[in-house]
């Protein structure tokens, strides 16, 4: 009776063992993987995630959302920052995106609704390939933003020059010498060969982020079918060419 009482303990108790030890469940909750890495799960409702204010990190006033051990690690950052510059505001003005918002930011570039570098693309660049390249300079196409990590967030301002005089410099200069220590680095840096232009408002919370790149990577480095059979957008055709350049052409500090 002993044996049979032990034997049933075990036999309900270990599948919560097993599941909890899980590597892809405390990666990806109850989300399957791709759906995980393509942003096409609610990030808003997601166990693992959290209103990035309920830890009284300043935002641009909209709700922001992060995986609860990047906001934490964000939190100690921020904190840093201010106690060496209490004068200056850093705060985020863009977390977590899903595969939908990416979609419709990439969609109206595509479509000429929303302009790229003072052009609608649609009448001066016919070209699908070539103007998908145009929207790649600063957009990710849908499902292949690291903003839909969970690991990644924009500061103040979505402008370099912002960083070159000022607060923005401040901040700029204060990243760049101390971001690394809690675990944060810019993926788009200055002088890179491939991927999208620099951007210094970027950062990414490698511990987390380096496991997402690599499970991307895996998951779709050679087939993106996945993305458009969830929502085709425009110049989904060249994604599979396009878009594995676009995550690996980074920082080589992030791809470690
Ligand atoms: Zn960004």
């Amino acid at each position: 009776m002993k044996y049979f009482i032990i034997a049933l303990v075990v036999a309900v108790t270990l599948p919560f063992i097993v599941l909890k030890g899980d590597p892809m469940r405390g990666l990806y909750g109850d989300v399957d993987e791709r759906s995980y890495l393509s942003g096409m799960f609610n990030l808003t409702k997601h166990p693992l995630f959290v209103n990035i204010s309920t830890l009284d990190i300043d935002t641009d006033g909209r709700k922001h959302y992060l995986r609860r051990s990047t906001a934490e690690a964000l939190k100690k950052m921020c904190d840093a920052f201010h106690k060496d510059n209490p004068e200056v505001r850093l705060y985020v003005t863009s977390s977590t995106r899903n595969y939908y918002y990416q979609k419709a930011i990439w969609d109206a570039k595509f479509d000429g609704k929303r302009k790229v570098d003072g052009k609608a693309l649609n009448k001066s660049e016919p070209n699908h390939y070539k103007r998908a390249l145009k929207i790649l300079q600063y957009s990710s196409m849908p499902g292949t933003s690291r903003h839909h990590w969970g690991t990644d967030l924009d500061f103040n301002s979505l402008v370099n020059s912002y960083y070159e005089k000022g607060d923005g410099l401040i901040i700029y200069n204060w990243l760049r010498k101390n971001a690394s220590r809690f675990g944060f680095y810019q993926p788009y840096t200055a002088g890179r060969k491939e991927g999208y232009n620099e951007e210094r408002w970027h950062w990414s919370y490698l511990p987390e982020s380096l496991l997402f790149l690599d499970r991307w990577m895996s998951c779709f480095g050679e087939d993106t079918s996945f993305f458009a059979k969830k929502g085709s957008f425009g110049g989904a055709e060249y994604a599979d060419t396009l878009a594995s350049v676009y995550v690996l052409g980074i920082n080589p500090e992030c791809k470690r």
